[in-house]
């Protein structure tokens, strides 16, 4: 049986042309600054967001970590959305690996963070205080929907972030589905940002890896911290050869992915029992849907039968679900994803 798996975009396995690049990829020992494939990775990735340099990292975790890191100290503290996958999901490690304190806004549904709370979050100067230096926002917003970010917001929090003495980092894991949804480029999304991390692996479809980006002296800085994190890599062009080709070929096409998930939207929310139940104003490559209150059975009942006809589905909670759109997933895929929903409710 064919697998249809809608769980996450980091499912997506690398396309022919990566396995290609990567077997004849030439490397050598990047923790020496020797591997060609790396180093070129890295000037294109700066290149494409508008930076001075960039950093091979192994996780999208680690290149968020390492860009707290950098732009905090013990006791100082970073303002971020109580949505924002560095709050939600990388394990605390801001605060384990680098005693940095978070300050939590709430997220709009539209992904943004209300300007005039994050006025009110930035410290005085005081010794009771933990220092403000860094804001993180998050592009586009997973837990929003996936809710792509506004180059015109993103400035307004730059503008302020800097006129404050303020450092900014941008979590663009999927800044390229932003950029496709908005009609932009990723340079123009991150402009106003000092670091920005985006993810090769999701629906750029590379195996590994994240690429951190920023100015020639912070990234000095980032390669410490990637070394101390365990991430200094030795013949990575391997993996970097897949990176580059997700630049040269896969960020143009993430439309698609994104016409899937409406066509998704459009078919499982004519279907009894289905709701949306995260709306952003505009939807990049994911649907949150939940099961109405009628519907008697839980999620688990839903996501286990679904799975009987190969279809995998993301659970959010008890009653609510995930599907997220890449490039393994084609049209018929979207239509038999329906078609099975529609049987597996009224089968319930
Ligand atoms: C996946 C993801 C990350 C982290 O990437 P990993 O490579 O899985 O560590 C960071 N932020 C967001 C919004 C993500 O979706």
């Amino acid at each position: 049986m064919k697998k249809i798996d809608l769980r996450s975009d980091t499912v997506s396995m690398p396309t022919p042309s990566m396995i290609k690049a990567m077997a004849a990829a030439e490397a050598g020992d990047d923790v020496y600054g020797e591997d060609p494939t790396v180093n070129r990775l890295q000037a294109m990735a700066a290149e494409r967001m508008g930076k001075e340099a960039g950093l091979f990292v192994p996780s999208g975790t680690m290149g968020n970590l390492a860009a707290i890191l950098v732009h905090c100290n013990r006791a100082d503290e970073v303002i971020m959305g109580n949505r924002a996958h560095t709050f939600l999901f990388e394990g605390g490690g801001a605060s384990a690996l680098g005693g940095v304190s978070i300050a939590l806004l709430p997220n709009n549904d539209d992904g943004t963070l209300n300007m005039d709370d994050i006025k009110a979050a930035v410290r005085t100067e005081n010794p009771h205080h933990p220092r403000t230096k860094l804001i993180v926002l998050e592009n586009t917003q997973n837990r929003c929907g996936g809710a792509p970010i506004s180059a015109a917001y993103t400035k307004q929090v730059g503008d302020f972030a800097h006129s404050m003495g303020l450092k900014f980092h941008m979590d663009g894991a999927r800044i390229f589905n932003a950029a496709a949804a908005l009609k932009t480029t990723a340079k123009e999304l991150v402009a106003p940002v000092d670091s920005v991390t985006f993810c090769l692996s999701k629906g750029l479809c590379a195996p590994v890896g994240s690429v951190l980006c920023g100015s020639k002296d912070f990234i000095y800085e980032a390669i410490r911290i990637r070394k101390q994190l365990g991430g200094g890599m030795r013949q990575v062009g391997f993996m970097a050869a897949a990176g580059v080709v997700a630049l040269e070929e896969m960020t143009e096409r993430l439309g698609e992915d994104h016409e899937h998930i409406q066509a998704l939207t459009d078919g499982l929310t004519k279907i009894p029992g289905l709701h949306k139940y995260l709306n952003p104003p505009i939807s990049t490559n994911m649907l949150f849907i939940g099961l109405d209150d009628s519907v008697k059975a839980d999620g688990a009942t839903v996501i286990s039968k679904m799975a009987e006809q190969g279809i995998l589905i993301g659970s959010t909670g008890p009653r609510t679900f995930r599907m997220v759109t890449h490039y393994w997933i084609k049209d018929e895929d979207v239509n038999m994803t329906i078609k099975a929903f529609k049987q597996v409710m009224s089968s319930l």
